[in-house]
């Protein structure tokens, strides 16, 4: 049994833990969030929740299928546009193929995995690992936080599941590793929250509004017709518009309030109508939200120096001859893999 620390929970560390503690290692999983999920994030605000981050995924490879059948046996997702029928009876106008989504919400998936973990497993959340340092007696690791001081646990191995970017300067210790993740980079993303007390709207759900690379708008989602959302008083939909890569890089430092006020003309062109003022809306910017070119390796490990990376940025070929796999299957794929060759190793 080695003991090991996983940085970062997200769909990535989340899986390595749970597969690593199931074969008896004796895993800490360190988040510097105030809980699980990374970007499977759902905001809460007065109006409804809002999955913020990724909408949804999808399934292409076997293993990750099978997975995906385990959770919607479980009820934790909710796949195709199944949930649509149930909250409205209605049609969709468009649907992705993202369009697995977690039940009640996509953070509530992270949250069911995080509560099954193994109990050997520690959670330590609030807790950003600013470097992994060489123990200073004996050939183990120890882990850096951000109040500056040393950890105190000593581990075997560690696994760093962030991203790309900020995965880079924790991996030094490894220079292919650091380096490859250097290489990688992602698009940010501008994504605007809003709601509408009365004015009633067409039941796009999952719509790619645009093939257009120049507009401003990826995609719209009618959050609140999606299975097990909550309805609020006084609320009459709720939706999260996603810029796309283009237009978010060109007004990466823009205030909200202008990102906002284009997003919502841009539905509102989309929509073919005038919208009201929203009754609530809040813009977020994901710095690093999709990883433009992933890496054809599953993911990196060292084996001398025990030291692991998984993640988004990792894992770009599915199954021979299937659609190459998206971020949070690829996620899931490279900390599975990762996790069965630690054992290995270990
Ligand atoms: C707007 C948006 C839309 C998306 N759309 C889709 C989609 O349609 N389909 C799809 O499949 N994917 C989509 N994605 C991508 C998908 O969300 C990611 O690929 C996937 O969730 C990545 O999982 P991960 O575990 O690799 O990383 P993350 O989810 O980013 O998890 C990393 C974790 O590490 C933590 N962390 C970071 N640094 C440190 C540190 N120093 N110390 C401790 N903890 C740290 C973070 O808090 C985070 O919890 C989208 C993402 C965004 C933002």
């Amino acid at each position: 049994m080695a003991a090991i620390a996983v940085i970062g929970a997200g769909i990535a560390g989340l899986t390595v833990t749970a597969e690593l503690a199931a074969l008896g290692h004796a895993v800490a999983l360190f988040d510097k969030s105030r809980g699980p999920g990374g970007r499977c994030a759902t905001r809460r605000s007065a109006v409804g929740a809002f999955d913020h981050g990724a909408p949804g995924f999808s399934a292409t490879t076997a293993a990750f299928r099978a997975q995906v059948a385990a959770w919607r046996h479980a009820g934790w997702i909710c796949a195709g546009n199944e949930g649509h029928a149930v909250a409205t009876g209605e049609a969709p106008q468009h649907s992705t193929p993202s369009s697995i989504y977690g039940v009640p919400s996509m953070n509530a998936l992270a949250g069911q995995i995080e509560a099954r973990l193994p109990a050997a497993v520690t959670l330590h959340t609030g807790s950003q690992v600013t470097a992994i340092e060489p123990e200073s007696e004996g050939e183990g690791w120890q882990l850096r936080l951000s109040d500056g001081i040393a950890h105190a646990a000593r581990f075997d191995a560690i696994v760093v599941a962030v991203p790309a970017e900020q995965a880079a300067m924790l991996l030094a210790p490894d220079a292919a590793q650091a380096e490859a993740m250097r290489h990688t980079c992602s698009d940010p993303c501008w994504t605007v929250m809003a709601a509408w007390a009365a004015q009633p709207l067409p039941p796009v759900l999952d719509a790619s509004l645009s093939s257009d690379a120049h507009s401003v708008l990826l995609t719209a989602l009618r959050d609140d017709l999606r299975q097990g959302r909550t309805h609020e008083a006084g609320v009459a939909s709720r939706w999260v518009l996603h810029a796309t890569p283009q237009w978010t890089v060109e007004h990466l430092d823009a205030p909200a309030e202008t990102v906002i006020a284009e997003l919502l003309l841009a539905l509102a062109r989309q929509l073919g109508t005038a919208l009201e003022p929203p009754l609530h809306a809040v813009a977020h910017r994901w710095r690093y939200a999709q990883v433009r070119a992933p890496r054809s390796e599953p993911f990196g490990w060292h084996a001398a120096l025990r030291l692991g990376s998984c993640g988004d940025a990792w894992h770009a070929h599915g199954d021979l001859g299937s659609t190459p796999p998206d971020g949070i299957e690829r996620a899931w794929l490279s900390g599975h893999a990762l996790a069965q060759q630690m054992h290995q190793t270990l």
